[in-house]
C-alpha cells in the first residue's frame, strides 16, 4: 500500500469526480477554468467574465490574494477582490476558483468561491491543507515548483485523511535547468502518473507551466492529449496592462480560438467541454 493511501488507486479504484458546483471535474468532459491571474479592478474582471462566459467556459479562475515571488509586486485586492469575484459570480452565472493563502482567511474566502486553489507555494504548509479540508469546498492543488510527484500525492492526503474527498490535482510546471525560453518545465508526464497512482482528477495550468502566452493554447492542447481531466488558463482583457503574470496571459479576444482548439483535441480524445449544465456536445 502506497503512503498516499487515501488518495491512491489501490484505495479507491474508480475516478473520483470533483463537483464546481454543477460542472464536473472528472468525468468524460473536461473542466476549463479560466480567468486573470489576479483581480485588479471592477472593469476587468466584469470584462473577463464576459469572454469567458461567451466562450462557453462554466468557471472563471482569478486570484484575490496573490502569492508573490517579491514583498514589493502586486499581492492583490484581499476583500475587495473577493467581493468582485462575488459579484461576477452572481452576475455571470460563472462558478468561481480563487486562492487561500493563509489559514486565517479560509472561512471568508470558502463564503465567496466554489473551489479553493492551493497555491504552488503552498502545497508544502499542511496546516493550511487541513485547515482548507475542514472548509469543506472542493479544493484545487497545485503542485510544488520543485515537489515531487509523491509529495504531491501526500499534499493531498493530508486533505483526504481529514474527510474532504473533493481534491483535483494541479501540474503547474516545475523548475529545471533550463529557464532561458519556458519560466517552468510543464511535466505532462506527471498527468499520466497521477491518474495512475491516484483515483482524483488532474487540471494542468499551461499557463504558469510555460511563462509564455504563445505556448498556452498548444500545450493546453498537449495537456488534454496527456488524459488531463481539465484546464486553467490566465486570461485578460489587455494582457500587456496586467498587474501580474503579464507575459503568460492570453487575451480574452483569443478564447474562442482556445475553446475551437480544445474542443477538436478533447474530440480526439473521445472527450467534450464542460458546460455549466452538463457536457456539451462538440
Ligand atoms: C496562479 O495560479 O496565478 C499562481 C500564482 O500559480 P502558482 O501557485 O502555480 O504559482
Ligand atoms: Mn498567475
Amino acid at each position: 500500500m502506497r503512503e498516499y493511501r487515501e488518495a491512491s488507486r489501490e484505495f479507491h479504484p474508480d475516478n473520483t469526480v470533483v463537483y464546481v458546483g454543477p460542472v464536473p471535474v472528472g468525468g468524460q468532459p473536461i473542466a476549463m477554468m479560466v480567468g486573470p491571474c489576479a483581480v485588479e479592478s471592477r472593469e476587468q474582471l466584469v470584462a473577463t467574465a464576459h469572454a469567458v462566459r461567451d466562450a462557453g467556459f462554466p468557471i472563471l479562475r482569478g486570484g484575490a490574494y496573490k502569492p508573490r515571488t517579491s514583498p514589493y509586486s502586486f499581492q492583490g485586492m484581499h476583500d475587495q477582490g473577493l467581493e468582485l469575484l462575488d459579484e461576477v459570480r452572481r452576475e455571470f452565472g460563472l462558478r468561481v476558483v480563487t486562492e487561500v493563502m493563509s489559514e486565517s482567511d479560509v472561512d471568508k474566502v470558502a463564503a465567496h468561491a466554489d473551489m479553493l486553489q492551493i497555491g504552488s507555494r503552498s502545497m508544502h504548509c499542511q496546516r493550511l491543507l487541513e485547515a482548507i479540508a475542514d472548509a469543506g469546498k472542493p479544493i484545487l492543488l497545485k503542485r510544488g515548483f520543485h515537489a515531487t510527484i509523491a509529495e504531491w500525492l501526500l499534499a493531498a492526503e493530508y486533505i483526504l485523511r481529514r474527510g474532504n474527498r473533493q481534491v483535483a490535482l494541479c501540474e503547474r510546471g516545475i523548475r529545471s535547468f533550463d529557464d532561458e525560453f519556458t519560466r517552468n518545465v510543464l511535466d505532462l508526464t506527471a498527468v499520466q502518473v497521477a491518474k495512475r497512482e491516484t483515483h482524483l482528477p488532474v487540471i494542468v495550468d499551461p499557463s504558469q507551466g510555460t511563462g509564455r502566452a504563445d505556448l498556452v493554447i498548444p500545450m493546453a492542447k498537449a495537456a488534454i492529449a496527456a488524459g488531463a481531466d481539465g484546464l486553467l488558463i490566465e486570461a485578460h482583457p489587455n494582457p500587456a496592462a496586467a498587474l501580474s503574470d503579464s507575459a503568460q496571459q492570453i487575451p480574452t479576444s483569443e478564447l474562442a480560438h482556445l475553446r475551437t482548439e480544445a474542443e477538436l483535441m478533447a474530440r480526439a480524445m473521445g472527450r467534450t467541454l464542460a458546460s455549466g449544465s452538463g457536457a456539451l456536445l462538440v
